[in-house]
């Protein structure tokens, strides 16, 4: 055990995580060059487009070190955004270190702080690391005198490299082992394994990652899933190379998978605790949370031919995202789709934007809502997530709302713009303090509703990138909750209905009508497009009939020209929904969703 380190690269985004891994991979031997694919551990197109690691890799590495000895690194690999922070919080409770990387000319920015804090919450060891040392803008130097003035971390231990050009990651490697400690633990005592991650294997079914504590696991063992009592049997377990490489037993102190004949992800959590059957562990890791799902849309299919498609989709994104939830659902304007349940917003663009690029299906999403509890008159409660099942007004005695209590970390100067922001969007009971000089730690309590849109957007533009921010959700209290409704041209389109605070719901009809105005082209006929609660109208918009024929302007033209403007028509109107006898592209309803 004392040749083994677990850690994880914790860093803001874009200073060099997905690199420093990939070089590390390649010093350990693991690949031939002809082999070496940039950025190895992020798979998915769409993280390595937006530079954001949704799903974890985690690798073993073989290292010969200075002293001769080989020793195990076992790096594993955390998901970068607020949505997934529980799960970055259960990847950083399997390690004893972490590496704080920092980029030479950027320094310390938002998620550098937030990463800190979450490594420091679970006790690990840090070792600061400057990145990026090649670079002419490079100030490491200037880096390092915040990394002991700001963060307070001890000088003797900063790393310098460059994760591309592979100067210092040597160094580096050495450092892990010399400065982090070895995982303790007892290899004798009843198995306790902490499951921090899942993925889906086609061929195996669900292959868990996990890290064990103590005990000692082998294939054919019986175990038991402690939070919900599920027994498995082991079929395979073993470490993380390139691919997976089979062992008859894992112990304590190393992190490894197993396959257990577990159908799909979502019947594993992270965070809870595998152990034997026949031996139980007396009591689970700590930590477990169930994860919850905050944020509800429904997804509709452009084609009404695409449903079955879409179903089959979502099954199988499902295999692999147990955050995701979804049933069927539907609507006059839009026919058949799919409530679903998500983490958070970022969690929802993903999930969208893999249905419309891995499996080719045209959406049209619901505006995002939470969940709101309805007591009414006749003492029941509903649970309400779909502005479909709003009650009846005259039946409901109160209405309330989730609230999260959100903690912001931001340099002095931004506070002012950052109270503003939070009193715009309900907030209550602030709170602030110093965790260090210049910095602020400011806590607030908020509407959930108000910080699904574009809350984290919002802060990163008022704090130029500074602001860092994260959420737990602590309670419901009373709402002052309308449903809004879209008409165009008389006839109410249910999927553009959405609930809101009162206090808002003029501004929100207002910005709605006039991005449909916008977004939906000009018709044969003049077209009325109104918001309203209840049978008020509280705003309107009107877009003139259309006169010239779309295709005069190619007059006298080459004909392929012309062919290709009607070959457009026809693309665009795949992704049209007609209301009525009105034509709404996909794109005025993802209009009506943005909410600047
Ligand atoms: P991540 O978001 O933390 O995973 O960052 P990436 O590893 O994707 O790196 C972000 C960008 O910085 C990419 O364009 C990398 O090529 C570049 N980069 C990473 N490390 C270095 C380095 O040491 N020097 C230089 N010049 N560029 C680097
Ligand atoms: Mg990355």
């Amino acid at each position: 055990m004392d040749k083994i380190r677990n850690f994880s690269i914790i860093a803001h985004i874009d200073h060099g995580k997905s690199t420093l891994a990939d070089r590390m991979i390649q010093l350990c031997d693991m690949v031939t060059d002809r082999e070496f694919k940039d950025q190895l551990l992020d798979s998915m197109d769409i993280e390595r487009e937006r530079g954001i690691t949704i799903k974890s890799q985690t690798i073993c590495l073989p290292f010969q070190a200075e002293d001769g000895t080989t020793y195990t690194l076992n790096l594993v690999d955390t998901p970068g955004h607020v949505d997934f922070s529980y799960e970055v919080s259960r990847a950083l409770s399997s390690c004893e270190g972490a590496l704080l990387l920092i980029d030479a000319a950027q320094g310390i920015e938002a998620q550098t702080l937030a990463n800190l804090y979450l490594a420091m919450e679970n006790n690990l060891e840090i070792i600061p690391v400057i990145n990026k040392i090649d670079l002419p803008a490079a100030e490491p130097d200037k880096v390092a005198a915040q990394i002991e003035e700001d963060l307070g971390l001890d000088g003797e231990t900063i790393q310098r490299c460059s994760a591309k050009t592979g100067q210092g990651v040597r160094e580096l490697l050495n450092a892990i082992v010399r400065l982090l400690p070895p995982p303790l633990g007892d290899p004798t005592k009843p198995l306790e394994a902490l499951i921090f991650d899942a993925n889906y294997d086609p061929y195996r079914g669900t292959v868990i990652s996990v890290r064990i504590v103590n005990g000692t696991v082998k294939t054919g063992d019986q175990i038991v899933f402690m939070s919900n009592g599920a027994e498995y049997r082991v079929e395979e377990l073993g470490i993380f190379r390139l691919r997976r490489e089979p062992r008859q037993q894992l112990a304590a102190g190393e992190v490894g998978y197993i396959i257990a004949g577990v159908k799909t992800v979502s019947d594993t959590r992270p965070g809870d605790t595998i152990t034997h059957k026949d031996r139980p562990c007396p009591t689970p890791l700590p930590g477990f949370k169930e994860v919850q799902q905050v944020v509800f849309s429904s997804l509709y299919p452009i084609s009404t031919d695409d449903y079955e498609d879409l179903a089959s989709a979502l099954e199988k994104l499902k295999l692999n995202d147990a955050a995701l939830t979804f049933q069927k659902d539907s609507s006059a304007a839009l026919g058949f789709g799919f409530r679903c349940g998500f983490l958070g917003l970022l969690h929802l663009e993903v999930v969208q934007e893999r249905l419309e690029r891995e499996f080719d299906i045209s959406l049209i999403l619901t505006v995002p809502t939470v969940k709101y509890k309805f007591y009414l008159q006749n003492k029941t409660v509903v649970e309400v997530d779909n502005p479909t099942y709003f009650p009846d007004p005259g039946s409901i005695a109160r209405i309330e709302e989730p609230y999260i209590k959100a903690t912001i970390h931001i340099p002095e100067r931004y506070m002012g713009v950052v109270m503003t922001l939070c009193m715009e969007r309900r907030g209550e009971n602030t709170k602030y303090h110093y965790p260090m000089p210049g910095r602020i730690e400011f806590t607030c309590e908020l509407p959930l509703a108000e910080v699904i849109y574009d809350f984290y957007d919002k802060l990163k533009s008022i704090t130029q990138g500074y602001g860092s921010f994260d959420y737990e959700l602590i309670d419901y209290r009373p709402s002052d909750l309308v449903k809004l409704d879209i008409l165009v041209n008389g006839e109410q389109v249910d999927a553009l209905s959405q609930l809101t605070h009162r206090t808002k719901a003029r501004e929100r009809g207002l910005k709605a009508c006039e991005r449909l105005k916008e977004e939906i082209p000009r018709q044969m006929f003049k077209i009325a497009i109104q918001a309203a609660i209840g049978g008020n109208i509280i705003a309107r918009e009107t877009i003139s009939a259309l006169r010239k024929d779309v295709t005069a302007k190619c007059y006298g033209g080459d004909i392929s020209r012309k062919r290709k403007l009607l070959e457009k028509q026809k693309e665009g109107k795949k992704r049209m929904k007609t209301v009525g006898n009105v034509d709404i592209p996909q794109r005025a309803f993802l209009a009506v969703l943005k909410s600047e």
